[in-house]
């Protein structure tokens, strides 16, 4: 018999796993991670094994997309191999991730060899001072070189994410998306959210996708609109008559919060329905005090029902999650 999919109380469908494999990172991102970070320590993050066996439950109940993330997921060594155990669960279309790519030109083959499907690298800046002013650490030649490297493993469709926070990375959108439409990524520009660990987030910083777009057809040229090519993705993609694509992630001005098909696993083991949830549900206790798969399910089940309508950000009611977004996973 076949599981009942994963349907909340508003109609929503999830087939999408969040999966963070770590929470430490080679960068500092101010708008993620304090300078002075405490990570987990190594004991309270779910083994390869672990995440293996969560994951297959959630197949087991409509999860079809996973994406890998962190943290940043390239520093665990066990990575291709963690793949590669995904990439065979029954169910599971596609297992993607998303890196800072500092570690990429040593792992874009083994884990296109994994069969890692779709590829997003973040980077925000083309300029090795701009780079180091919002990542607090240098590593620009080492980013460009990994998506050299995974050029030449073969993934294609790679995309690019770049977050937009007003004056801090506004005189670097004309120049990464010239940088794009050249190389053949897809760029994908995501607005500031409030989920910097130095809780300095300010609505006024928010450089919205509407005012990126405008940018670049004053300066590139006329934008046209793209059909999405899934009903379920947060990303409004154009395109330009002559060549070359660009999405906006705007979950601030524009909530796809009634489209939200994801849910989240965290790197020490807690199952969450949103970004900006402020409750957790511990699958690490069941797995490491032996909960059996209907337990997990049950687990999945609650965390679902309690899903809420929208994040509400822009609510007076609105409530910051405890954690920041290198302990949830982006
Ligand atoms: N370390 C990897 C990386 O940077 O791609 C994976 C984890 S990172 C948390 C995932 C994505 O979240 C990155 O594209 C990053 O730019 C984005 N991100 C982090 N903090 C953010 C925030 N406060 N608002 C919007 N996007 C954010
Ligand atoms: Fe690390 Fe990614 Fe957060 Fe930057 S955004 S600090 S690379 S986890």
């Amino acid at each position: 018999m076949t599981a009942a999919p994963l349907v909340d109380g508003f109609g929503r469908r999830h087939t999408d796993l969040r999966i963070s494999v770590t929470d430490r990172c080679n960068l500092r991102c101010s708008y993620c991670m304090p300078l002075d970070v405490v990570f987990k320590p190594r004991e309270e993050l779910l083994t390869a094994e672990e995440i293996a066996r969560v994951a297959g439950v959630f197949a087991g109940l409509g999860i079809r997309t996973i994406r890998l993330t962190g943290g940043e997921p390239l520093i665990r060594r066990d990575l291709p191999a963690l793949v590669r155990r995904l990439v065979a669960i029954p169910g599971i279309d596609e297992v993607a991730l998303t890196t800072n790519g500092l570690l990429l030109a040593d792992q874009a083959e083994p884990l296109r060899e994994a069969g890692l499907g779709r590829l997003n690298v973040s980077l925000d800046s083309l300029r090795d001072d701009g780079f180091e002013q919002i990542a607090r650490r240098p590593g620009l030649d080492r980013v460009l070189a990994g998506l050299a490297a995974a050029k030449q493993a073969g993934f294609t469709g790679i995309r690019i994410n770049a977050v937009s926070i007003k004056e801090l990375t506004e005189s670097e959108i004309v120049p990464l998306a010239r940088f794009c439409r050249r190389e053949g990524f897809h760029l994908r520009f995501i607005e500031f959210m409030p989920l910097d660990a130095d809780q300095a987030w300010d609505r006024s910083q928010v450089l919205s996708g509407a005012d990126v777009r405008a940018i670049l057809e004053r300066e590139i040229g006329p934008l046209v609109a793209d059909a999405p090519a899934d009903v379920g993705q947060p990303a409004v993609d154009y395109r330009w008559v002559d060549g070359g694509g660009v999405g906006f992630i705007n979950p601030v001005t524009s909530p796809f919060c009634d489209r939200c098909d994801r849910l989240r696993l965290t790197a020490d083991g807690q199952v969450r329905n949103c970004l900006f949830s402020t409750v957790e549900w511990d699958a690490r206790r069941l797995l490491r005090e032996g909960g059996d798969d209907a337990a997990i399910v049950a687990l999945i089940r609650d965390c679902v029902a309690a899903k809420r309508p929208a994040h509400g950000i822009d609510t007076p009611a609105f409530e910051r999650p405890a954690r920041a977004m290198y302990q949830i996973g982006g």
